[in-house]
């Protein structure tokens, strides 16, 4: 019972949360305020009364018009209104009915009947929280090609705050987090092939904690993998901006797109932001296609995919972890292999791209 009571809350809180979202887009970018004044028509510029700002709803029974003088409302309010309920209707099905990022189960009867600990509904606040932020920088890029810095920079300040609040393994107790690995192993082997806990933030900045940090739990843990993810996310993209930027002899990528990584990073550590980036490239490839479909324009905004992807790989670590990342992030050596081979080929592909280009 409790599980689908929830869940019409959470689609009701969606579809409010878009409807707040729909304003941030239109007005962030132009410096206005998004609390005052209420909604307009853009057409007659009548307030919009409350019963025809009720979202999704009111769309569909005034038929997506002004109910004083019926100009037509753009589809895209109702779409992201929509994106909103569905989104959080989605997480709640993912993270709390599924627990798919493997929280502790301490009454799986009562979790079952929709009675989730309260750890969680942090869990999925994180999570819905880290959604309309992309969402929101999404469709300003979508828009102007532009990423506000007025979001992106409040997103990472929440995101450093979740991080202070929620420190790896919580909800996990060090005690459950034991690394499955044989005795008598290197404990440094443990982080490379071990089994980590997810908490609300999968992984910790680095494994094993230094001596400060251990056992994990505390604020100190928590700031660091918060802080350690929003400077990994703005420089790894920075960095890659400039490699292929170089090679291509143009401009690859905005400023913008280091914000958002820079805000993401906040919310899911390093890790996670380094693998959404090459995750990106799957929805990228579909938004290119559908833009070279649709309307036959060469650019397109890099954010919206960048938002997809950072989202999936945060939602599907579970399944990406056993495909060898891993060691990647817990062997000092290993890590400064992959950068040393792959910054070269990365400027080497780009130039040659160029080349090819040219001819
Ligand atoms: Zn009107």
């Amino acid at each position: 019972m409790w599980v689908y009571i929830w869940l019409v809350a959470v689609v009701i809180l969606g579809a409010i949360v878009g409807s707040f979202l729909n304003v941030v887009a239109a007005r962030v970018p132009l410096e206005k305020s998004v609390l005052w004044p209420g909604s307009q028509c853009s057409s007659c510029y009548q307030p919009i009364r409350w019963y025809s700002n009720i979202p999704i709803w009111s769309y569909f029974c005034l038929r997506g018009r002004c109910s004083v003088c019926g100009a037509r409302f753009s589809a895209r309010y109702v779409i992201v209104e929509l994106i909103g309920a569905l989104g959080f209707a989605g997480l709640y099905y993912l993270v709390l009915v599924r627990n798919i990022h493997g929280w502790p189960v301490s009454y799986p009867a009562s979790i079952a009947e929709g009675h989730y600990p309260l750890s969680w509904w942090v869990g999925y606040f994180h999570n819905a929280v880290l959604f309309s932020f992309l969402l929101a920088v999404a469709l300003c890029d979508l828009d102007s090609l532009e990423i506000p810095l007025s979001i992106t920079l409040v997103g990472t300040l929440v995101g450093l705050l979740f991080a202070v609040l929620c420190p790896w393994p919580w909800p996990n107790t060090s005690e459950v987090t034991r690394l499955s690995v044989p005795l008598g192993t290197n404990p440094d082997m443990a982080w490379i092939v071990g089994d980590i806990k997810q908490g609300i933030y999968a992984w910790p900045v680095w494994g094993p904690l230094p001596s400060w940090l251990a056992p994990g739990g505390n604020w100190q843990t928590g700031l660091a993998t918060g802080l350690a993810g929003a400077l990994v996310g703005t420089f790894f993209l920075r960095a890659i901006g400039f490699l292929v930027g170089t090679g291509l002899g143009k401009e690859a990528l905005g400023l913008g797109d280091a914000d958002l990584m820079m805000m993401a990073g906040a919310f899911l550590g390093w890790q996670l932001v380094v693998v959404g980036l090459f995750v990106s490239i799957v929805p990228a490839l579909f938004f290119a296609l559908f833009n070279a479909l649709a309307r036959k324009e060469g650019a397109f905004p890099f954010g919206p995919s960048l938002a997809a992807g950072v989202m999936l790989t945060s939602l599907c670590w579970t399944w990406i972890v056993p495909w060898g990342v891993q060691p990647l992030f817990f062997s000092g050596l290993l890590l400064l292999g992959v950068v040393v081979v792959s910054a070269p080929l990365m400027l080497g592909i780009s130039y040659l791209l160029r080349l090819l280009q040219r001819g």
